[in-house]
């Protein structure tokens, strides 16, 4: 979905004459983009509508940058058709918060428990989690060592066969102990399923959970929008994961469907850390190919970046950045482990860039990527100070000094070359846009 948005927004920028038929082609282009990612046809012309609208309003106000207001109601209305208009449940330490999880089989709910767990363990929560699934093989085992890999208490009973009993027990077990965060995973099984549907009612109304967390997989594209309607109208869904959300182009249907409760987390592979926060701004710049400053920077705070390199973000957005701040940048992501996922809050071109030169499996291209970065590494080893402050592309002739000295390929100089000018290109196309990438960073 997101590089033919992309795309469609690159014919506003490569046109020089704006005129309406471009305009149109863009509009149409983003419309079928959405459609092809399986967002429902109604919300699609919704969405035409909406920002048709922005733009008649806007026109009357000549002299305005018409390249910037077409963006900016795109972003509008994306914004609106992925916000539900309130915020999400917020976990707080010091008191008891109980979660409990629901969804169809296979969606990937004692994943994400999991991975729930490491996520706020990590901000210091006191975390445990009940295995409330008594109908699946295998269920109590399967959330028994994902607890352990996580490193967090678990709760189940391998004999009792009453979700609601186990569930009880555990929630009340470790409220004793003074849990901040107790987690309850429930038994998915299928829609036609009433009895499901029944006993996921009583868990809930015997545990009385703060949230409740509806985990869809978003590659049932169209089949979203009944599921999420079938389990609202049995509980209260409070928040909402969307999972499996690496290697599917069609989540835009589960992503849209969610949306009437807020979406919390997006599973992006299998790994318990290969969860993200959903944030709509970042999620639609990332769509829009702007790239994912906010999460970009919410990453680098977790790995302190922002502590050991405060001017960096400054740099970026003020078309300062140098060098030494691409270094930065880079090394974090060898740090972060998955360079996929850090590309791919990439903005557009930048993560453009470094897919292409990537390539095949996810696995894979971790493995090639590594290589380029450690490439670029041993090349930016070999510059000047003057050359590492630099904010301008280096001359030919050092170019082939820096290949020279590096025993890098002049190829790959000149890679390095252009991912430092698309960083900084980024930075401007910000600012165009109005978006402060040092506000707001990270709700959490
Ligand atoms: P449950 O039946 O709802 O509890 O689902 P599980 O947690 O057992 O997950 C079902 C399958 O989906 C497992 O193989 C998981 O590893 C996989 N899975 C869960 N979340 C993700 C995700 O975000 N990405 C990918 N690629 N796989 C996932
Ligand atoms: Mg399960």
């Amino acid at each position: 979905l997101g590089s033919k948005l992309v795309d469609a927004l690159g014919k506003l920028q490569s046109s020089m004459l704006l005129d309406d038929g471009i305009i149109n082609q863009v509009i149409k282009d983003i419309c079928l983009a959405l459609i092809q990612a399986d967002v429902n046809i109604q919300q699609v012309n919704e969405l035409r509508q909406s920002i048709k609208r922005s733009l008649d309003a806007n026109a009357i106000a000549a002299g305005h940058n018409k390249r910037v207001l077409v963006r900016q109601a795109v972003v509008e209305a994306l914004s609106k058709m992925f916000d539900p208009g309130h915020p999400p449940f917020q976990p707080k330490r010091g008191r008891t918060n109980i979660i409990m999880f629901v969804g169809l089989q296979g969606s990937g709910k004692t994943t994400t428990v999991a991975k729930y767990a490491n996520f706020y363990k990590k901000k210091g929560f006191k975390c445990a989690v009940v295995c409330a699934d008594t109908f699946r093989a295998g269920a109590f085992s399967q959330l028994q060592q994902n607890a352990a890999k996580v490193r967090v208490p678990f709760y189940g009973e391998q004999e009792n066969k009453d979700p609601v009993a186990i569930a009880l027990a555990g929630v009340r077990m470790f409220t004793e102990e003074g849990f901040d965060l107790i987690i309850v995973d429930t038994s998915g099984r299928h829609m036609q399923d009433t009895e499901l549907f029944e006993e996921m009612k009583q868990v809930a109304d015997a545990i009385h959970p703060n949230d409740i967390v509806f985990v869809m997989d978003s590659s049932i594209g169209q089949a979203a929008h009944d599921q999420a309607l079938a389990f609202r109208q049995k509980v209260n869904i409070t928040s909402v994961v969307v999972t499996k959300l690496d290697g599917h182009a069609k989540g835009g249907g589960a992503l849209v469907a969610a949306t009437q409760s807020p979406i919390v987390f997006l599973g992006v592979g299998e790994g318990f850390d290969q969860m993200e926060l959903f944030n709509t701004h970042s999620f639609i710049s990332r769509l829009l190919g702007m790239g994912d400053v906010q999460g970009l920077v919410a990453k680098m705070e977790e790995m302190d970046l922002e502590k050991k390199h405060p001017e960096l973000i400054q740099n970026l957005t003020e078309g300062r950045f140098t060098y030494k701040d691409l270094r930065s940048v880079l090394e974090t992501f060898m740090q972060a482990g998955s360079l996929t996922q850090m590309m791919d809050m990439m903005p557009g071109p930048v993560g453009k860039f470094f897919h292409d030169m990537q390539g095949g499996d996810a696995a894979n291209a971790d493995r090639e990527g590594f290589l380029r970065l450690k490439g670029f590494m041993t090349i930016m080893d070999s510059m000047t100070e003057e050359e590492l402050n630099s904010v301008k592309p280096l001359t030919a002739t050092r170019v082939s000094r820096l290949a020279r000295g590096s025993g890098q390929h002049s190829r790959m100089v000149q890679a390095l070359i252009e991912a430092h000018k698309l960083f900084s290109r980024f930075g401007s196309q910000l600012k165009g846009l109005g978006i402060n990438p040092a506000g707001d960073i990270n709700p959490r």
